[in-house]
């Protein structure tokens, strides 16, 4: 019998949103794919238009408060708008390769966009709320996805001309939103047709930046948390890299509990190069930095110290346990399965120095000691643990 999983549909739009947004749409667009985005608006808000326009025509109730030959000449105007745009919208895709494109069609588009609102905008009112909302609104979503250049000039122009249109119907030059019958109103603020209109305009504006900003604000700081944790791990290993590991270090020292330092460099990396080859020795590394992964708890911070050596930071841990936790990496290392691509089995073992903040103030004192302790151990025969207190001791004797 088989069994069907139903997903709730809200979870399905919700997977559906949440991948788009993960896949970096938007944000990692062509300029071209960006323009489409922007003529596909732009049609929707022809349509809107479109739609209210002939709201008014088959509502008589509503024929007294609007210039309807005006309402009725505009309808033309819009379908042609809507025809230009849709056309605008094919070489997108089809000139999708071509350099010159990827230049010319996010210009014209922005171009349009800002005729198109100079023109509405005059229409309902160079400087009602819906004219307004529409100029900050398409400013933020232009500056966003397209080069601000563009940008700036399209609304440098459309600025100035709403300016204009506003000085000149403040002395009477030409009439302030004509598509509005104002001699109907009786209070402009207040009159239902009025206020309707309005709220139709600025809504879908909204709304549509509200969604534009909040994949675009995401996608932004998902991008900026990758490119941080990316700053923070050695390429090739993927565990700390020198920068971090200071940083964690320092914090460590701040904080003022006990730590120690665990120093490892692996035992004749040199011949495992020139016997399999540096892309063999590459992954050999990457190997090593898991298996010491896996052999550490969880607030043990790994980082690769320099090209074969790697640093342990042990929060809240003395020299004793420090040991043990090295002697349990050195044994996971010298026992890592690893073998070259002609499947010959490749030995690894590793030389471990530790050293304490008990017996020294400086952070990189510390260091310095468990590096003294390491160098002991290569002097000594390699693949074992050793302390900065027991060779000073040694020394001493
Ligand atoms: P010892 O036991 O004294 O440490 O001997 P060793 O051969 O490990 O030390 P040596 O310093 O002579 O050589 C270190 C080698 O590590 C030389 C260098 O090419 C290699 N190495 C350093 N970084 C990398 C790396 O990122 N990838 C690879 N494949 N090799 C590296
Ligand atoms: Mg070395
Ligand atoms: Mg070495």
């Amino acid at each position: 019998m088989k069994i069907r999983l139903i997903t709730h549909p809200i979870n399905k739009i919700k997977q559906v949103i949440l991948e788009f947004i993960h896949n970096n749409h938007i944000i990692n667009w062509t300029p071209l794919q960006k323009s489409a985005l922007m003529l596909v608006l732009a049609c929707a808000m022809s349509f809107s238009w479109l739609l209210w326009k002939g709201y008014i025509l088959m509502m008589p109730s509503l024929w007294q408060w609007a210039n309807l030959p005006l309402v009725k000449s505009q309808i033309w105007l819009n379908l042609i708008t809507l025809l230009l745009l849709a056309l605008l919208i094919i070489p997108c895709y089809r000139y999708k390769d071509q350099e010159w494109a990827q230049k010319i069609v996010p210009l014209i588009s922005v171009q349009f966009f800002m005729l198109m609102l100079c023109h509405d905008g005059y229409l309902i009112g160079s400087i009602s709320p819906a004219t307004m909302v529409g100029y900050v609104g398409t400013i933020g979503v232009g500056l966003v996805l397209f080069e601000r250049k563009i940008v700036y000039s399209a609304f440098i122009p459309a600025t100035i001309i709403l300016a204009v249109c506003t000085y000149l119907s403040m002395n009477g030059v030409i009439p302030y939103a004509p598509l509005f019958n104002f001699t109907a109103f009786r209070h402009a603020q207040t009159n239902p047709f009025w206020l309707a209109s309005m709220l139709f305009f600025i809504m879908p504006i909204l709304g549509v930046c509200f969604v534009l900003f909040e994949i675009l604000l995401t996608q932004w700081r998902q991008r900026e948390t990758y490119i941080q944790r990316l700053s923070q791990l050695d390429p090739l290993t993927n565990v700390l890299n020198r920068r971090s590991l200071n940083t964690h270090l320092e914090l460590m020292h701040q904080q003022q509990f006990d730590y120690a330092i665990v120093l490892l460099d692996i035992d004749h990396f040199k011949k495992i190069n020139d016997i399999y080859g540096h892309h063999q020795g590459d992954q050999v590394l990457i190997e090593i930095a898991q298996c010491l992964s896996k052999n550490l708890r969880n607030e043990d911070i790994i980082g690769r110290f320099g090209g074969e050596e790697f640093i342990l930071l042990l929060p809240h841990t003395d020299i004793i346990q420090a040991e043990r936790i090295a002697e349990r990496c050195r044994h996971a290392l010298q026992e890592l399965p690893v073998f070259s691509t002609q499947n010959n089995p490749i030995h690894i073992s590793a030389s471990f120095g530790i050293s304490s903040s008990t017996f020294a103030n400086d952070p990189y004192l510390v260091i310095r000691q468990a590096d003294q302790a390491l160098y002991a151990v290569k002097a000594s025969g390699r693949n074992q643990v050793r302390t900065f207190q027991q060779i000073t001791h040694i020394e001493s004797i």
